[in-house]
């Protein structure tokens, strides 16, 4: 069993290196932003709130995103472990995830985070916007929004692994198979 947090500001390319890995490690892969949009597209009351604050480039709610990663952890089934992609994004969700993890044996092994250049994420995002017609990744001003809730709200989710020597760094300015190349290195499977 290995649980992987892959974590970094928007833009960073955790989405994009998730599925790499889930591809030759065999993990699952869950991203609370796609859980988030699923329900979204439902049209649901939650939905629509769930829209308002995304839009917005604000945090959904703490119990809203740990409710959705605790039932996927309570139903994995014969799994090799996961990667959280996007979550935890607050202290309370890194807490939470622990506890999770500890009641079905489980720990996170790792956390890595993807660094990039905060004028390099905004054209990487805006780039992303145009292909999969995001609304989030289309507004500057949700964009600017977005990077400062990382740095105001999530950023500090670091030192939460820091404290465990969990905590490991890897540069992504170059290309998707060279920052795969170095992600790859660190994990021991
Ligand atoms: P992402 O696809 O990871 O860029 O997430 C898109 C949006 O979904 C974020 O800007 C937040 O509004 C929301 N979101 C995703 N994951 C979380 C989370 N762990 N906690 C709170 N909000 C989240």
């Amino acid at each position: 069993m290995f649980n992987l947090v892959l974590f970094g500001p928007p833009g960073s390319g955790k989405g994009t290196q998730a599925c790499k890995l889930v591809d030759k490690y065999n993990l699952v892969h869950l991203s609370t932003g796609d859980l988030l949009r699923d329900e979204m597209y439902k049209g649901t009351q939650l939905g629509k709130e769930i829209q308002s604050l995304m839009d917005n480039g604000e945090l959904v709610p703490d119990e809203i995103v740990i409710e959705m990663i605790r039932t996927r952890i309570k139903s994995k089934g014969n799994v090799e472990g996961f990667i959280f992609d996007g979550f935890p994004r607050t202290t309370k969700q890194a807490e939470e995830l622990d506890t999770m993890l500890k009641e079905e044996n489980m720990d996170v092994d790792m956390m890595i985070t993807l660094d990039v250049d905060e004028d390099i994420l905004i054209n990487r995002i805006l780039k992303r916007g145009e292909k999969s017609g995001r609304s989030d990744d289309q507004n500057p001003a949700t964009i600017k929004n977005r990077i400062d809730v990382y740095n105001t709200r999530t950023s500090s989710v670091i030192d939460h692994y820091r404290a465990q020597n969990k905590y490991v760094s890897v540069d992504n300015m170059g290309t998707i198979d060279e920052t795969f190349e170095k992600l790859c290195k660190h994990i021991t499977i």
